[in-house]
């Protein structure tokens, strides 16, 4: 098999505590690494993520880092139209360098393809609820989500356009890559407790859509100027909401509704045709999440017509989040799949995996690039990787993708290139 692309992300205080080639030498030297990409807007979570402490690092046990800062500089007059302005870190070591220039500067160097990564959330969330609360996503009953943006207010859709914007136009870079959150899916609903047959998980997730968002103001006048009759759909699901809520302590005359639901083997098209606002709601999601794609696809493109554009799948089920990969084929120039069934026992043979994969191929088509991610930390095996990477050999992929070098062992990453020989897989040239 040829593949094209084996990338792996770095983080701006892995630059600032090891120098970037020691960590490039090692990327090459073990997986074949011809690609690296900064993430250069990094939300508020611990790292390493999956482990104690860093395997890698020379200078620190462990990071945590500040809520969704952006460590390089950006054209302020970007963001003249909305409210929202990016924000910088504010720690010494990092707060006066350019990470993402110093990332390119190193893979031009060494002939390398060069990235950016805005992850999944691109705003403080603690700011955004002191000062603007109203671009915060709604549930049902008004009550705000404390991360994710609704990109039906005119300030974030406007915001997010302009960070895509500024970061290809002010860069070198060749791909920008996100994560970024879309609609809130809710938390798939559980099976009562005595009920012992384990809830069909696509049913669950279902029926959670509904304890997700977006319920605001803006979701729903853009809904009516699209024909919905917003006030029906959120009744409908108003009734939803409460059965799937119902508790033997809580909206207990619609509890035996909910019991009874989650035993029987009602299928998704069932829930669907009993619930034909329910469909309402996801189909008008995926028409908003596929405007907001193309508005920053063209963004991209208007700054820099070479630079790719590249979805980073997270979401077990993405059109639960609005995202419909045939819908939105037409903006994305490739996908990475960052599924990291390689980190925990793997009790399925990478059927899920793979299932995903031909999931995002049959929606994007098979021309453009497919880069499957697995992890390359601790949990991991140097076994476990070469079974993954084979498995990976089956679908069809036109890349690897590294989940993450800080949490990596040298012997973990040259499991990628043990794999590749072993499978016949080789870089195109
Ligand atoms: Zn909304």
């Amino acid at each position: 098999m040829i593949i094209r692309e084996i990338a792996s992300s770095l983080y701006p205080w892995d630059l600032a505590d090891e120098p970037i080639d020691q960590i490039v030498d090692k990327l090459v030297e073990h997986s074949a690494v011809n690609s690296i990409y900064l993430v250069g807007v990094m939300h508020y979570e611990k790292r390493p993520l999956t482990s104690l402490f860093y395997t890698q690092n020379p200078k620190r046990k462990w990071y945590a880092p500040e809520d969704s800062r952006v460590y390089y500089r950006m054209d302020m007059n970007s963001f003249r139209n909305t409210r929202l302005k990016p924000q910088f870190s504010e720690r010494e070591f990092l707060m006066h360098t350019d990470w993402l220039d110093v990332l390119t500067e190193c893979a031009r160097r060494r002939g390398l393809k060069a990235g950016a990564e805005i992850s999944h959330t691109f705003y403080d969330t603690v700011k955004a609820q002191k000062e603007f609360p109203d671009v915060l996503q709604k549930d049902i009953h008004g009550r705000p989500f404390s991360n994710h943006f609704c990109c039906n207010h005119p300030d974030v859709a406007e915001y997010m356009r302009a960070i895509f914007y500024d970061t290809v136009k002010n860069h070198d870079i060749d791909f920008i890559q996100t994560c970024m959150m879309l609609f809130h899916v809710g938390k798939p609903v559980e099976q009562p407790w005595f009920q012992k047959d384990k809830a069909d998980p696509k049913l669950a997730a279902l029926l959670g859509v509904v304890t997700g968002g977006c319920f605001c103001e803006n979701c729903r006048r853009k809904a009516i100027s699209m024909g919905y009759d917003w006030d029906a759909i959120v009744k409908q699901l108003s009734e939803l909401e409460r059965i799937v809520t119902a508790t033997p302590y809580h909206n207990n005359d619609v509890c035996i509704e909910f019991q009874t639901l989650m035993g029987s083997n009602l299928t998704e098209a069932g829930l669907l045709l009993e619930y034909p606002a329910l469909f309402q709601f996801l189909e008008f999601r995926k028409k908003c999440i596929t405007n907001l794609m193309k508005d920053i696809y063209e963004g991209i493109k208007e700054a820099k017509p070479n630079v790719e554009f590249r979805y980073n799948n997270y979401l077990t089920y993405p059109e639960f989040a609005g995202l419909d990969y045939k819908a939105v084929a037409p903006y994305l120039d490739s996908v990475r799949d960052s599924d990291y069934t390689e980190q925990r026992d793997v009790v399925d043979d990478f059927q899920y995996k793979r299932g995903t994969l031909l999931k995002i191929r049959r929606g994007i088509g098979y021309d453009k690039p497919l880069l499957a991610a697995f992890a390359v930390r601790p949990n991991a095996t140097p076994e476990i990787i070469i079974r993954s990477i084979q498995a990976l050999s089956t679908v069809g992929v036109d890349g690897f993708s590294l989940g993450h070098y800080d949490g990596s062992t040298n012997k973990l990453l040259h499991a990628v290139k043990d794999a590749m020989e072993l499978y016949d897989i080789h870089l195109a040239p």
